[in-house]
């Protein structure tokens, strides 16, 4: 990481007022939560063709299999603790110049580290809460996962109507929320700067989301372990750790407010 593409994003943010933050699984790996495409853990014991939505749909056999990999998936979410890539973007939204928080990840950890409800669109749902696929009611996760412990149920059912139950996050073969999605592309056609933090935008249509802001005017920021497609229409790439690029940045970004309010 070079200290120009430092200095170059600190400056972008310290002049924006609208800036939307898109966050991938690179953000939560540093936080110790492995990302699902990475190869080996969980996925060594389980076939994405039996996690589908529409298999989870299917059958009893399916959601048994489902609810088993969620469950064994969840501690290591649970109990991750956000880094200082977290820390920063909660440190854009105390400057008053965050929009919009715009995540792929479904851990909660921004919310975790101090963003606002509000201002976090989460494409891919959240793994805090579990939802009836039939009549969209919703529970807390360990409201639902302390009742299938004391009752030793393995697939539990709605309340209300009988509905299977489901983990709120968006599954193989299931369509974004819409209206998440579509929030996600008007604040980013608004920004004056789209920062994308940890994703290799190969994610569709999420990776969308800095062509959106681009053709609308706004500069862009990449900030990712690995060159992406997208980097002809990035103004500034800086390679490496999202925590250790997002700290620097930040503090150069706070010498800027003071020497300009000083
Ligand atoms: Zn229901």
């Amino acid at each position: 990481m070079e200290h120009n593409e430092i200095a170059s994003i600190a400056r972008m943010l310290h002049r924006a007022r609208k800036v939307v933050v898109f966050t991938g699984a690179g953000i939560s790996t540093e936080s110790g939560i492995p990302d699902f495409r990475s190869p080996g853990g969980i996925w060594s014991r389980y076939n994405a063709d039996d996690l589908t939505y529409q298999k989870f749909r299917s059958s009893e056999h399916y959601r048994r299999i489902y609810w088993k990999y969620d469950r064994e998936r969840y501690p290591a979410m649970r109990d991750a603790a956000p880094n200082e890539a977290h820390h920063a973007i909660v440190e854009i939204e105390k400057a008053g110049k965050l929009s919009a928080l715009v995540t792929q990840n479904i851990d909660g950890l921004h919310a975790k580290a101090g963003n606002s409800r509000e201002k976090i669109l989460e494409l891919h749902g959240t793994v805090h809460e579990v939802v009836c696929v039939d009549c969209g009611m919703r529970w807390p996760r360990e409201e639902i996962t302390d009742f299938m412990d004391r009752e030793g149920v393995d697939v539990p059912y709605c309340d209300q109507c009988d509905g299977p139950l489901k983990c709120a996050t968006i599954a193989f073969g299931q369509t974004l929320p819409q209206e998440i999605l579509a929030q996600s592309f008007a604040m980013a056609g608004q920004c004056d700067v789209l920062i994308t933090v940890g994703s290799s935008l190969v994610v569709q249509p999420a990776n969308m989301l800095p062509l959106e802001a681009s053709r609308k005017g706004a500069k862009l920021a990449l900030i990712n372990m690995t060159p992406t497609v997208y980097d002809s229409i990035m103004d500034v790439i800086a390679l490496g750790s999202a925590g250790a690029i997002m700290s620097s940045v930040m503090k150069e970004f706070r010498q800027l407010t003071q020497s300009s309010s000083g």
